[in-house]
């Protein structure tokens, strides 16, 4: 059998990018003697007027995916005698950026059967020298999230020396109004950062474009802190394409966000334990799981279904995987081979 591997493991979109994003690249192709605009205005002006949800051009900022504007924030506001808060298990590009400046990280530990976030301890762990926190909503890997009344909570209760970074890389996923409430409180508030970007819902990963939206007096530095034209004039063209092209978006997260309610639903019901996810991916742990149970089940997946996931080490998700949501054959690929994990007594004992 000629087996075709399935790459499942890094939450991009198995939909691929919108057509019209591929055929304005082409066509920006044949401009590229030129710079990009200084300072994206067409870029912002497009974010503001399709996503913004009552935000002007100004509150924008662009980077070569949303790791280049977290970069930029850390850049901007970090130095090493400051600190920052991160909720873990959460994405390691926050610790990254944060060591690079030399700052000091205080964790807060999601809580451990829920893998939800506790607001109170992370109030109760700011400090004089906080100037970071991160929240990933949906967060990576566990695919939890923080309403958007417990954002607001936090954001009423920090100092203004702290900024609070709301990572929204899998918010189209949340909800539909999810991102809107999101904005609304970074319009509200003044020490409110939010990063997105074009590699998940947009499927355009490859392509390196993200964005983040803050208040007016932030931009500036976070421009300051970025380094020229890190967004190509051809990447520019094919996220602008996308941007035009919302309905294509909507109609493959729907799809997703169906997938996602279908794949949790059988994978329970057949003894699995889900963690409740509002991202495009699930965390699973097998039944029993002991051991090495998760390293057996990422092997049986690539062996019996060439399906590539992602096993998560970080402690106290050791028994789980992570795994994207596909299209509906895939998925239901996955399924099948979870189900023959379970039936095959070599991997059961
Ligand atoms: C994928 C992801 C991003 C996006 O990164 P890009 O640099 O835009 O590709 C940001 N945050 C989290 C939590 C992610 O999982």
């Amino acid at each position: 059998m000629n087996m075709m591997v399935a790459d499942m493991g890094s939450n991009e979109s198995a939909l691929g990018p919108s057509p019209n994003a591929l055929a304005a690249m082409f066509d920006a192709a044949r401009g590229l003697s030129r710079y990009p605009p200084l300072y994206d205005a067409e870029f912002r002006e497009t974010l503001a007027r399709t996503i913004s949800h009552d935000l002007g051009p100004e509150h924008f900022v662009i980077g070569n995916g949303a790791c280049d504007v977290l970069s930029m924030i850390a850049r901007a506001y970090l130095t090493a005698d400051t600190e920052c808060i991160i909720c873990r298990p959460t994405f390691p590009v926050y610790e990254q950026t944060a060591r690079l400046q030399g700052a000091s990280v205080n964790y807060v530990d999601l809580d451990p059967e829920t893998f939800c976030y506790d607001i109170d301890s992370v109030i109760g762990s700011v400090t004089e020298r906080t100037r970071l926190i991160y929240v990933g909503s949906p967060n990576n890997p566990t695919g939890t999230m923080v309403s958007e009344p417990e954002l607001r909570r936090l954001a009423e209760a920090l100092p203004m020396h702290t900024l609070l970074v709301i990572d929204l890389a899998y918010g189209e996923f949340a909800g539909e109004s999810y991102n809107a409430n999101v904005h609304t409180l970074a319009c509200e508030f003044d020490n409110i950062v939010v990063t997105q970007t074009f590699s998940k819902a947009f499927g355009l990963a490859g392509l390196r474009v993200g964005w983040g939206v803050a208040p007016k007096w932030m931009i500036p530095h976070l421009y300051a802190a970025r380094g020229m034209g890190t967004v190509n004039a051809a990447a520019q063209a094919g996220a602008l394409a996308a941007l035009a092209d919302l309905d294509t978006v909507s109609t493959r997260v729907n799809t997703i966000v169906d997938e996602r309610a279908r794949v949790a639903h059988t994978l329970s019901s057949i003894g699995f334990e889900v963690v409740p996810s509002s991202a495009n991916f699930l965390l699973v742990a097998p039944p029993d799981s002991r051991g090495d149970s998760a390293d057996r089940l990422t092997n049986h997946l690539f062996d019996n279904a060439g399906i590539v996931v992602n096993q998560t080490r970080e402690a106290g998700l050791e028994r789980f995987i992570r795994f994207s949501l596909s299209n509906p054959e895939n998925n239901s690929l996955l399924l099948n081979s979870m189900q023959t994990f379970l039936e095959n007594p070599q991997h059961n004992d």
